[in-house]
């Protein structure tokens, strides 16, 4: 016995928000719990989980760059964790088996909610296709938007991950496809940013039409001041602009519910480290 641990794993991680996010989580909640952030060498991830869950270890976020690996070291998988590809939350079961799971796609749908953005019908355009955009679309799909489009720089693997979901759009009377990022057509009413770009201050190379006066642009990153894609959609008209910091604090909330099974409130905590960036 001894009180719940739990850890953030990545590399780096010496500028992970999760540990201030979870204690005010466990603070606001009353669950009694211990969360910290732990460096982890790139060959020492298998060794460090396991020796972390043989102790008092009850639960782990994954991030950079061990997500994968984490997938691979989880004995069974939540669907949307294996259909990401990726496990970003680990727990130990009763039974002793550790489960996988990933709630960065449920953050940032939990995030538009907040901001009041329509999903169900919607048209929406998701750029990127690396693992942040592989993890998002089913929770989008649960929502029934009427089509999502994937443009991405490199264009084969947008093509590549729209037929990866092709047979879960169908079956949430959705639809998706992938679309060469100078081709897209229309006003979208949705535009969900998760490339890389941003942490360059570069954006990706769309069209202005795609953005009209109802269009919401998210850029997943978040940072001091306005990310360079949000300015520029701003600059466009776009109706409304939000960064990823919600995203962060509502995947490590749908975290918290998963390992400790109580919903942590998260406009409180979100407020705190919007003025911690301010
Ligand atoms: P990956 O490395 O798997 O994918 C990166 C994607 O960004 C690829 O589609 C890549 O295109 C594209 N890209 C990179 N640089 C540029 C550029 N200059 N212009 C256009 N496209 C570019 O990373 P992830 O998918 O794991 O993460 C992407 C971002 O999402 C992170 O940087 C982070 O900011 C954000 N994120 C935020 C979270 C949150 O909680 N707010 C959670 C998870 C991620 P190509 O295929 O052509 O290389």
């Amino acid at each position: 016995s001894g009180t719940d641990q739990y850890l953030v794993v990545g590399n780096p991680i010496n500028h992970s928000k999760s540990p201030f996010i979870h204690a005010e989580f466990a603070k606001s909640t009353g669950e009694v719990l211990t969360y910290e952030k732990l460096e982890v060498a790139k060959d020492g991830f298998v060794d460090t989980m396991s020796a972390f869950f043989a102790g008092n270890g009850k639960g782990c976020n994954v991030t950079v760059p061990f997500k994968e690996e984490a997938y691979q070291f989880a004995t069974t998988l939540t669907e949307r964790a294996r259909l990401a590809g990726a496990v970003n939350t680990l727990k130990l079961m009763d039974d002793g088996s550790i489960l996988g799971d990933n709630t960065d796609g449920q953050g940032l749908v939990a995030d538009l909610l907040d901001h009041d953005v329509a999903l169900t019908g919607a048209r929406i355009l998701l750029i990127g296709a690396g693992g942040a955009a592989r993890g998002v679309i089913l929770p989008l799909l649960a929502h029934q938007p009427k089509e999502i489009i994937i443009a991405n720089r490199t264009a084969s693997k947008a093509v590549a991950l729209a037929e990866s979901f092709n047979v879960h759009a169908k079956s949430h009377q959705s639809q998706i496809t992938a679309c060469e990022m100078c081709a897209l057509e229309g006003e979208f009413d949705v535009i969900i940013n998760s490339t890389a770009a941003s942490l360059s201050g570069e954006r990706p190379a769309i069209d202005a039409d795609t953005i009209g006066s109802t269009t919401v642009m998210y850029d997943m990153a978040y940072g001091v001041g306005e990310t360079s894609s949000n300015q520029w959609a701003r600059e466009q008209g776009a109706k409304q602009v939000i960064d990823g910091l919600g995203m962060l604090v509502g995947q490590a909330a749908e975290s918290f519910y998963v390992w400790r099974g109580v919903r942590p409130e998260t406009q409180r905590v979100l407020s705190a480290l919007r003025q911690s960036l301010a």
